[in-house]
């Protein structure tokens, strides 16, 4: 069944589980990412992100993952990752998406709290959710994207006035890392999650090491969002698939094996958040 953020995240956020996101970047991947969260019994969002945009219309992203969300038994969210330009978004209101974000974070902080409040009454009043940025969460690999961890002041306006149904922080997480290396400020995160009044969101999941999560699961991050992590698991097995089976040409044959790993991937990612048995 398909939902949005305001129908999955406030549970999460007052409990101590977090929902995953995954991006998403084919119907096969979005297919074994549900089946995932369907045998795991897990809410689960689908994203379609920034590269996938580029690539495609954003009709078709949103079509495709509502015709699996609406294939399954689970809570599944359909969300528009990263979008800095409205006219995307407005699109993906009409294709599908029950959720999208406007990411202001790169804008002077007054414009990014009136821009994305436009966006939400927009959203809202379709029963779309919104999520917006506050701080910006750098990229290992996007040198224009700011690298600036998000004040308690600015969660708190930000929170209040944006209208947003999930805040996304930045605390020491950093986007595309291939290793868990990031440095969680734990104390900066406790103060902005006192002055919060929506559930948060941290980005650069695939970074965050094991012990880090075990602290944010008990926090009231609600949404996780991962992408690394299954595109390590794609291209890393898919060339195993390649060289253990070197006359094989058949699509389906070669991907059996790599979307098993993306199924294996995406449950251990759900059980380790939290989320198994909470949909
Ligand atoms: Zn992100």
């Amino acid at each position: 069944m398909i939902v949005n953020l305001k129908e999955i995240l406030p549970a999460a956020a007052s409990e101590s589980y977090i929902v995953p996101g995954f991006n998403i970047f084919g119907m096969d991947e979005a297919w074994y990412v549900m089946k995932a969260a369907e045998e795991e019994n897990s809410p689960v969002i689908l994203m379609a992100n920034k590269d996938m945009v580029k690539l495609y219309p954003v009709e078709l992203l949103g079509a495709m993952l509502h015709s699996v969300a609406n294939q399954s038994s689970c809570p599944v969210c359909v969300h528009l990752d990263h979008t800095y330009e409205e006219a995307i978004i407005y699109r993906a209101m009409e294709s599908g998406f029950s959720s999208v974000m406007f990411d202001g974070s790169q804008l002077p902080m007054e414009e990014n709290i009136s821009r994305t409040r436009a966006i939400a009454d927009a959203a809202h009043a379709k029963g779309i959710s919104v999520e917006g940025e506050i701080g910006s969460v750098p990229y290992t690999d996007e040198d224009e994207i700011k690298d600036e961890k998000t004040t308690p002041e600015q969660a708190l306006a930000f929170s209040k006035r944006s209208e947003v149904d999930a805040m996304a922080v930045s605390v020491g997480n950093v986007h595309k890392l291939t290793q868990p290396e990031s440095k969680i400020d734990h104390t900066l995160m406790k103060k902005i999650e006192e002055v919060s009044e929506v559930p948060l969101v941290l980005h650069g999941t695939s970074g965050i090491c094991s012990a880090d999560m075990k602290m944010i699961i008990n926090s009231r991050v609600a949404k996780c969002n991962i992408g690394t992590l299954l595109r390590q698991a794609w291209g890393y097995t898919l060339r195993q698939e390649f060289s253990a089976q070197p006359d094989v040409f058949d699509r389906l044959t070669l991907t059996k094996g790599v979307l098993q790993t993306i199924q294996r991937v995406a449950t251990e990612k759900i059980r380790e958040l939290g989320a198994a048995g909470k949909a």
